[in-house]
């Protein structure tokens, strides 16, 4: 008798998040009528779910649709203030913090420069920035679901450990250490695995069925392979390391320590470490015709199309290109498919490359909905 009402409870509580998830997704207010038919479901249940739904805070009403004729509808639409999500990215230099609704939209964000990650202190540095961004920012800590935090390395679960970190220049830092200072509940991705999410969220329900990969282009490269809507890990969690592959025996210098690799090749330290100048003026003196900075950017695109066009070789899937690198390659995105094409056995254009959505935020955006996802799956 236990376990049926346990099931009867259950199945009300699926039925309030599909329909939940209905207005989540609909681009504009939705009626109790549209949600009976759309959804198959008496009126009386799209009523009582709708009250469930409002008492619990979750949705608003009062928008009125366009109607043709007679009385307009009420809407109900997401109640998107309810709680917020906070993505961090650590980067070499940086800790930026991003705090979105329920709804992904962006409400606050911030730049902080870090002069250096100590590595025993990273927590608490994280910690400490937070609670000066919140206070800042006025946003109410209850409200608040979870912190992920984005590293540019390789995450062992299993071991609860960043194993390697090239761009911090850090090895074997323990996840635990870094989780204790933080006062939320506190979730720990790779970099690109992250913006790799953030670009599926974007896409509509028709692409979100198509595998994809996804190449970050940082201070350090690395991506993630996207099949059936989840982050392909591999066995060690290293899948989509990108950025290590191999590209010119005995070449260029790599922050792994070894030589030809891709990141070695095309990470924005390219412009910044080894010009010393910003990766804003590198594209700025790009588009004025400086002869240096062309013939560098010649190579740079070169051997990113020798990577993408390896990875369409090794998945035959788009390749979305991610990180701030890409937010400048707009202008260059054709050259760079007809470089692509032309090293391609199979393909007669690269219209496989495409830009994402997101070019600055898209770590933040993606490690945030690891619990906007969560909440909205406990509804
Ligand atoms: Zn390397």
């Amino acid at each position: 008798m236990q376990d049926q009402n346990v099931t009867i409870t259950e199945r009300r509580r699926q039925t309030r998040n599909k329909m939940y998830r209905y207005i989540y997704d609909a681009e504009s207010p939705v009626s109790k009528q549209q949600l009976a038919s759309a959804m198959g479901y008496s009126l009386p249940t799209v009523q009582q779910n709708i009250a469930e739904l409002l008492s619990a805070g979750l949705i608003k009403p009062g928008e009125v649709q366009k109607s043709t004729g007679g009385r307009p509808a009420v809407g109900y639409s997401v109640e998107d203030r309810i709680r917020y999500s906070v993505g961090i990215s650590v980067s070499s230099a940086n800790l930026r913090i991003l705090v979105t609704d329920i709804l992904q939209n962006e409400l606050a964000y911030k730049n902080v420069k870090i002069r250096t990650f100590e590595e025993n202190r990273i927590g608490r540095q994280i910690a400490d920035e937070l609670e000066v961004f919140l206070e800042e920012q006025s946003i109410p800590k209850e409200k608040i679901l979870g912190v992920g935090l984005t590293f540019p390395g390789v995450i062992d679960r299993e071991r609860d450990t960043i194993v390697l970190s090239p761009t911090l220049r850090m090895k074997d830092i323990s996840l635990s250490a870094i989780r204790e200072p933080v006062p939320f509940p506190v979730f720990i991705e790779n970099d690109s695995t992250s913006g790799g999410v953030a670009e599926w969220i974007g896409l509509t329900q028709e692409e979100r069925a198509e595998d994809f990969v996804y190449l970050f282009l940082e201070n350090g490269i690395g991506g993630a392979v996207f099949i059936n809507g989840r982050p392909f890990l591999g066995s060690g969690g290293r899948s989509g390391e990108f950025g290590h592959m191999c590209l010119q025996p005995e070449g260029r210098l790599c922050n792994c320590g070894r030589r030809g690799c891709l990141e070695a090749y095309c990470s924005a330290y390219r412009f910044t470490r080894d010009l010393g100048i910003t990766t804003e003026e590198f594209f700025a003196g790009l588009e004025k015709g400086d002869a240096g900075y062309c013939a560098l950017w010649e190579e740079v695109l070169s051997y990113l199309a020798i990577a993408v066009n390896n990875l369409r070789m090794a998945f035959d899937c788009n390749v979305i290109l991610g990180g701030f690198v890409s937010g400048y390659i707009g202008p260059y995105l054709p050259l760079l498919r007809e470089k692509a094409a032309a090293l391609s056995t199979f393909e007669t254009d690269g219209s496989y490359i495409r830009l994402g959505r997101y070019p600055t935020k898209a770590g933040m955006m993606g490690v945030a909905w690891h619990f906007t996802k969560q909440f909205i799956d406990e509804i």
